[in-house]
């Protein structure tokens, strides 16, 4: 079967990795990412993931409770190589080979981050987790994402998350919200829509980049995207753009 993608940036936001509880890291939660990870590896995907913090520490809301913003956003950054290393280490339990490149040097737990290097691990098959975000403050995973996204050559961000999509409203909360099958990058700037933050979504913007948001809980979706399957919320450049 062919492929629509052929090389994805996966965002996935560090609640992908708690259970229930809504704080650390739920080992059963890692091997369901890491199984559906392994089915577009299966298939010669080339796989990036930028994995978020927001599970162990975000730095906008520990600031808010006194502590100072940058410090705050590094202990986030850091919240993210511990993701990372869960989200490596459920890889590699399943034969998946795996390497953390980090963007805050920690020559012990991870290489750093050279694009060269994470193209090659990537040519090789090898899954690449970008961690430590940015590595500057005031900026998020999602922006990391793009960043990376862009800088790897890759054919679509692909952000999960628990919802099956873009709404109109939190489909959680409102039972008329309706899902977006297509956006464009300006429908999200313009109507303030809470997906990615502005900095993120303008960088895919400039660059081109096409954003695919689904819901990440479901088993298989990951996959059938890759294939070119209508799933979720596609955002691009509009059509008449
Ligand atoms: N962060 C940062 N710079 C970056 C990426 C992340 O300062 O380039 C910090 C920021 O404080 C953020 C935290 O790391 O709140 C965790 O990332 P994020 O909130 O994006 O995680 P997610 O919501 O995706 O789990």
């Amino acid at each position: 079967m062919s492929l629509k993608y052929n090389k994805i940036l996966l965002k996935l936001s560090g609640e992908a990795l708690c259970g229930d509880q809504s704080y650390g890291i739920d080992p059963a939660k890692a091997k369901y990412q890491a199984g559906e990870i392994k089915e577009v590896v299966d298939l010669g995907v080339q796989v990036g993931i930028v994995i978020g913090g927001g599970n162990i520490i975000r730095g906008l809301s520990a600031a808010s409770e006194g502590l100072d913003r940058v410090s705050a956003d590094y202990m986030g950054m850091l919240a993210t190589v511990i993701n990372s290393l869960a989200l490596q280490d459920a890889l590699e339990n399943i034969d998946i080979q795996t390497r953390v490149l980090t963007a805050i040097d920690m020559r012990e737990v991870a290489e750093p981050f050279i694009r060269r290097r994470a193209t090659r691990h990537l040519e090789k098959g090898r899954v690449v987790i970008f961690a430590a975000g940015t590595g500057n403050p005031y900026f998020t995973t999602d922006t990391a994402a793009s960043l990376r996204a862009i800088e790897i050559e890759a054919d679509i961000l692909v952000k999960g998350t628990k919802v099956d999509g873009v709404y109109s409203a939190d489909p959680l909360e409102d039972p008329n919200a309706e899902r977006y099958e297509t956006l464009s990058y300006l429908d999200i700037l313009k109507q303030g829509i809470k997906v990615m933050d502005a900095t993120s979504v303008s960088l895919c913007m400039d660059n081109n980049l096409p954003i695919l948001v689904y819901n990440l809980t479901e088993p298989g979706y990951l996959k059938r995207i890759v294939q070119g399957e209508k799933i979720g919320t596609l955002v691009e450049e509009a059509a008449d753009a």
